[in-house]
């Protein structure tokens, strides 16, 4: 553009657009924000406590993605085993569908399929360690290996026929340590490899993703969770967490561990109960956090701000109706 020139509408617009977006973005960032949500606070305040875990429980989380079990759960993993309970990771995906995470971690700027595939199985390593940090040897975690971002076509278009995954150009389970190498990227073979992981595991509890959550493996796999501890009667098992859940949330980004975690938006009805993390269990989640450095580099702020003073698990997948059963219990 000439400098003498007048500025076009259009770069009017596009100023103002830039200057609306980076308002938007401190907004969201500001510590200050949080003191907005202090109705949101007193709310967290007055749910009510989890049950604590008994000794011998099996306690199963379901993770979509590598990193799921730590935002969500790591407070509750910590006592589960401090408890006495004995816990068991199963993550669905190896997180290999992360183009911009690749661009960074692989150093190159368009990843090939081979590199996604580096990325999958890079994250499968930090994923073993992160649990690692937070007392769950290799020996209780399951790697399924399935698509990132594919899990809805696996339920729907590609129940029996394999799925082709965009980003690895694999159609069946590559990643190392994998429950069962070289299984099709279909929803049946998936649904198999969870029935064995529940056979071997026979879990107590199980803390899956709720059907609320915003991100399609993460409502998908909750579903599935459902379909299958119903069929064994044991849907009262099920606890739900979520991690996607709606405008911006949590906010305020970033590490704020003296701050409550709020009522996720898009799941505020559900009803809630309440884990409160002690400062030790709150820097063991932060050091787990810290482990997964290919996403971290990428979204840390996002990550950080999970580390705060309690985590929240739903006994039910819906909006409470009058008074929930096994509301503020564990089996
Ligand atoms: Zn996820």
């Amino acid at each position: 553009m000439n400098r003498l020139q007048r500025p076009s509408r259009r770069d009017v617009l596009l100023g103002t657009l830039l200057l609306a977006v980076l308002a938007l973005v401190a907004w969201i960032n500001l510590p200050v924000v949080g003191r907005v949500f202090d109705r949101q606070a007193d709310r967290v305040a007055a749910l009510p406590a989890a049950s604590p875990f008994r000794v011998g429980q099996r306690v199963l989380v379901l993770s979509p993605h590598p990193d799921d079990e730590t935002l969500c759960c790591a407070g509750t993993i910590q006592q589960a085993q401090a408890a006495g309970a004995q816990v068991f990771i199963a993550w669905i995906t190896a997180g290999d569908g992360f183009e911009f995470d690749a661009v960074l971690t692989q150093r190159v700027l368009d990843p090939s399929p081979q590199d996604m595939r580096s990325l999958g199985n890079l994250r499968v390593q930090e994923a073993r360690r992160a649990v690692a940090v937070l007392g769950v040897s290799p020996g209780r975690t399951f790697m399924l290996g399935y698509p990132d971002g594919g899990l809805f076509r696996l339920f729907t278009t590609n129940y029996e026929e394999a799925y082709t995954a965009p980003h690895t150009g694999a159609s069946a389970v590559y990643v190392q340590h994998a429950l069962t190498p070289g299984a099709p990227y279909t929803g049946l073979a998936l649904e198999t490899d969870l029935r064995r992981v529940l056979d071997r595991v026979r879990p107590d509890v199980v803390l899956a993703p709720a059907p609320q959550d915003f991100h399609a493996d993460h409502h998908t796999l909750s579903f599935i969770a459902m379909r299958l501890m119903s069929a064994r009667q044991q849907e009262d098992r099920l606890r739900f967490w979520v991690v996607h859940g709606g405008l911006e949330w949590p906010v305020p980004k970033g590490l704020h561990p003296n701050l409550p975690l709020t009522l996720p938006p898009l799941a505020a009805r559900l009803p809630w109960d309440r884990v409160d993390l002690t400062a030790t269990q709150e820097q063991r989640k932060l050091e787990a956090v810290n482990t997964y450095q290919t996403q971290t580099r990428v979204l840390g702020r996002f990550m950080r701000a999970f580390v705060r003073q309690n985590e929240l698990l739903s006994p039910g997948p819906l909006p409470e109706q009058g008074q929930a059963p096994g509301r503020g219990t564990t089996p």
